[in-house]
């Protein structure tokens, strides 16, 4: 996780820089909606890798084996056009969103923060600690599901994972009360954090709700907070935390201080005081894929493990 906080980090910069190409993505829905199938092309300057990630995205399957975001990383080098690597997207995602969390974090949470409220129990839920206590000293963790028993399991698992306390929270409201950092890591498309249970000073990483009709947080939570994002364009297109208080005209699209990326390279203003609320509204961006895939292939040619698979364009004498 150290490790790939830095890397997200620098592609968060890159973007900033302008040193990416980033459509916005596309989204398949099902027809009756339970679930979709979302295409994140892009091109990482910085490492000259092209690729993309296509993932399904099925909340129904919390609770099951299986995971409710599955696919592929594809990993292209930019000169030649080579496909270098096929991943497992699950992963990638799953470590590479806690990662854009904890550096978003590390610019704008208070270097003290230390009790941790998260709202969800799924997969993110659990890297999300990882990633908040590589930038910040975790001293107490409360959780808080819609179901007791999902909450209860959490907290035994993980403090015996961490060695620190992990406790369940009746409420979400209860979870929250004082915490310094809050995580929203739910499939949840209508509000489970409301702005009043916010303290001041809080830093909040907003990562469910990844479509423009959902969200996690109410008005009020949007509209007392200096509001950072992955990548503005996703955000207006995509993110209902955002954009429902848009319409509702509780906030404009200027209430968007910037990208965090421009925050991590110093030429976007952070927080301004210790007691403002600083929110990050994470969309997730093929970026951050690709930089902890390009990662992940280094490591794993270094550690000589990953299978060779044979592909096609490769023009070969006579053929
Ligand atoms: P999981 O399926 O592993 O966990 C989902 C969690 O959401 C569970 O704790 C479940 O709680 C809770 N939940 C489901 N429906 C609701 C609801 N209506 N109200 C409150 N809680 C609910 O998902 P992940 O941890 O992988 O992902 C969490 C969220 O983050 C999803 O919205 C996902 O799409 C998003 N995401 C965002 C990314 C980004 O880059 N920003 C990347 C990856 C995921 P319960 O125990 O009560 O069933």
């Amino acid at each position: 996780m150290a490790e790939c906080v830095e890397v997200v980090d620098e592609a968060l910069r890159a973007v900033a820089r302008g040193d990416v190409v980033l459509p916005v993505r596309t989204i398949v829905w099902l027809p009756d909606r339970h679930g979709l199938l979302g295409v994140m092309p892009g091109y990482l300057g910085s490492e000259k890798i092209l690729g993309v990630k296509a993932i399904t995205v099925m909340p129904g399957n919390h609770g099951s084996p299986l995971d409710s975001h599955q696919g592929v990383v594809l990993l292209f080098e930019g000169e030649r056009g080579r496909l270098l690597s096929i991943l497992d997207a699950t992963a990638i995602t799953t470590i590479r969103t806690a990662a854009a969390s904890a550096a978003a974090t590390r610019a704008l949470a208070r270097s003290d923060a230390a009790d941790l409220a998260i709202l969800g129990t799924g997969v993110q839920a659990a890297a999300h600690i990882d990633a908040m206590r590589v930038v910040r000293p975790i001293r107490r963790v409360r959780v808080w599901s819609r179901s007791p028993a999902n909450a209860h399991a959490f907290a035994i698992k993980e403090s015996a994972r961490h060695g620190i306390e992990v406790a369940a929270a009746e409420s979400a409201r209860e979870a929250v009360r004082g915490a310094d950092l809050i995580c929203t890591v739910t499939s949840a498309s209508e509000p489970i954090l409301e702005g009043a249970w916010i303290a001041p000073g809080a830093h909040v990483n907003a990562v469910g709700a990844c479509v423009p009709r959902w969200r996690e947080l109410d008005t009020e939570a949007v509209r007392r907070a200096r509001v950072y994002v992955d990548h503005r364009p996703a955000a207006l297109a995509e993110a209902g935390d955002l954009l429902i208080p848009i319409a509702e005209g509780a906030i404009e699209a200027t209430h968007i201080v910037g990208e965090i990326g421009g925050v991590l390279a110093g030429a976007v203003p952070g927080r301004r005081t210790p007691e403002e609320v600083t929110l990050f509204k994470s969309l997730g961006i093929a970026v951050e894929d690709l930089g902890a895939a390009a990662r992940a292939y280094a490591n794993a040619l270094a550690a000589g493990i990953g299978a060779d698979v044979a592909m096609g364009g490769e023009r070969r004498a006579g053929a």
